[in-house]
């Protein structure tokens, strides 16, 4: 029924989605900007349409020229994730005028956008919520009032919100003024909608998310938990599966939960309930996202599952491949997104052409990504180039292997966190599994990088290496028995690389 696919989407989504629809062999349909012209997913779609007026337009928020080319070309949509991929009015528009839209129904799409209606909805359908408002409140005033009830610390959230952006934590009754102001500016200016609700804020809590996935038939299945705890200001940048902190007992309830919920509401495509869980392995439901997340691989990687494939396969109309027996969980996987900032200065963006790229590969290694050497990476979009993911038998080993991946990744050109990655990755706190969301923002010591930055051993490990070779070659002058690159001394060489990489 599907027999092309346009992505609604640029950088690595649009790769990932593309990959999928090759492996299907179903042709592919790329949109693109004039800045993106030279990206990857305009080449490796089968058909491109440039959406940009002039030059100076960036935007990938074209409904009516979209759905244009997807009618043209008879294109079934996929949305990715941000962008359209959770605007109710598109996935609408694209039901009634033909259009496959490859996600949940719009309807679902609507209720869930809206926070407040989410909580009502999961609420209603047996499912723990954070304590807090089910209605947005008016103003400072009638905040300060639900606080009173709810108790310090509350966390004042945009009803439409998304990407850790318009919420505040505020601790006591004479912050809530100010913070009131922030949130509510903050919410209208990214999300057309200022409306604020109140939730409590759950002290050092968890993020744990389930995926689900179901068909129109009824059938919902989970496809277990993610925990994606290591975050910078309220948005993700590490995440792992399965969680190292989540009891059996606890998992056994939030994967039925999470099912249970989808199939009394209806629920088919891929779709993420996200839970805030505190050190007691409470568990509250935070919000659903209607979509494939950033996130996925993780997933993908332990169960096999193809998750692209089965949107697709659902979107047709087609059963479930699979039941939840027969999903079987391996091993462990964790991913790192990998940003186009500079840690070392505070996370800013480092926009640029990326001169030199050379990606990890090997044993148990995924990388989703879109960047190459030549490709420019734009400050008009989100900073993240690329995820890296890697499996293993266990926890200990798939962080050894991203450990590994990580530090054969070199980009050239642009600053990149795979620094921080690293830095992360070596922590006893991380190491240990019992890291929450307040970690990076508050216990993890960011200056460190700056420290190292200014006394670099490598420096001074290579000069070493120099001073060596040099040696090296005097001897080999004195006596031409001596091999010039003799065993040794790629021995010697093999122990620098180690001591550079264990750095
Ligand atoms: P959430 O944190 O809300 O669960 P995700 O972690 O799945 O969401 O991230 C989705 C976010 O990714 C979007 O809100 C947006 O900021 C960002 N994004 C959107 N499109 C792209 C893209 N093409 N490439 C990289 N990042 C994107
Ligand atoms: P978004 O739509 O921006 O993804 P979420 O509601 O999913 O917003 O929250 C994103 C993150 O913000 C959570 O993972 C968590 O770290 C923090 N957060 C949100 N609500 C709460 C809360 N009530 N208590 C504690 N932390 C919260
Ligand atoms: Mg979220």
């Amino acid at each position: 029924m599907i027999k092309k696919v346009l992505v609604a989407n640029r950088g690595e989504i649009a790769m990932r989605i593309f990959r999928t629809c090759r492996v299907m062999e179903i042709p592919t349909v790329a949109i693109y900007t004039h800045v993106d012209r030279a990206a990857l997913h305009v080449r490796y779609a089968e058909e491109a349409y440039c959406i940009s007026e002039d030059e100076s337009d960036t935007s990938y928020l074209k409904p009516d020229l979209i759905l244009e080319i997807a009618k043209k070309t008879g294109a079934a949509i996929h949305p990715g994730y941000g962008f359209l991929s959770e605007n109710a009015v598109f996935a609408r528009r694209c039901e009634e005028e033909g259009v496959i839209f490859i996600g949940p129904s719009a309807d679902i799409i609507a209720k869930m956008g809206i926070k407040t209606e989410a909580r009502k909805i999961m609420q209603d359908a047996g499912v723990p919520i954070v304590p807090g408002t089910k209605e947005p409140v008016a103003d400072a005033e009638e905040a300060k009032k639900v606080a009173k009830e709810v108790g310090y610390p509350i966390m004042l959230k945009a009803l439409a919100g998304g990407g850790g952006k318009g919420m505040r934590l505020v601790r006591k009754e004479e912050e809530v003024d100010a913070a009131f102001r922030m949130s509510r500016s903050e919410a209208g200016n990214s999300f057309g909608n200022d409306a604020i609700y109140i939730e409590k804020y759950i002290e050092n809590p968890h993020h744990i998310e389930v995926q689900v996935l179901g068909d129109k038939y009824g059938n919902v299945i989970h496809l277990y938990e993610r925990e994606c705890s290591i975050q910078r200001r309220n948005q993700k940048v590490i995440e792992e599966t399965p969680s190292p902190f989540v009891k059996p007992e606890t998992r056994k309830k939030i994967l039925e939960v999470a099912v249970q919920a989808c199939k009394k509401i209806g629920y088919y495509s891929a779709g993420t309930l996200e839970f805030m869980m505190d050190k007691d392995q409470h568990f509250y439901f935070l919000e659903m996202n209607t979509r494939l997340q950033v996130e996925h691989p993780v997933t993908e990687e332990c169960t096999g599952v193809d998750l692209v494939r089965d949107m697709i396969l659902v979107a047709s109309g087609s059963p479930l491949p699979y039941k939840q027996e027969e999903i079987e969980f391996r091993g462990a996987a964790i991913e790192c997104r990998i940003y186009a900032e500079d840690p070392e200065n505070n996370f800013m963006p480092s926009p640029g052409i990326i001169r030199v790229r050379e990606a990890p590969e090997g044993r148990n290694v995924r990388l989703d990504s879109a960047a190459y050497a030549g490709f420019e990476v734009s400050l008009h979009y989100d900073p993240m180039i690329a995820k890296l993911c890697t499996w293993g038998r266990n926890r200990e080993s798939a962080i050894s292997n991203m450990k590994r991946a990580l530090r054969e990744y070199k980009i050239l050109g642009i600053k990149t966190t795979i620094p921080f990655h690293l830095r992360v990755l070596q922590n006893k706190t991380f190491l240990k599994g019992n890291y929450d969301t307040t970690f990076i923002d508050a216990k993890f010591d960011i200056e460190e990088l700056k420290r190292r930055k200014n006394s670099d051993p490598t420096v001074a490990i290579i000069a070493a290496a120099l001073k060596h070779f040099e040696g090296e070659k005097e001897a080999a002058a004195r006596a031409t028995t001596v091999p010039l690159v003799g065993e040794s001394l790629w021995k010697y060489y093999g122990k620098l690389q180690m001591a550079v990489n264990n750095y």
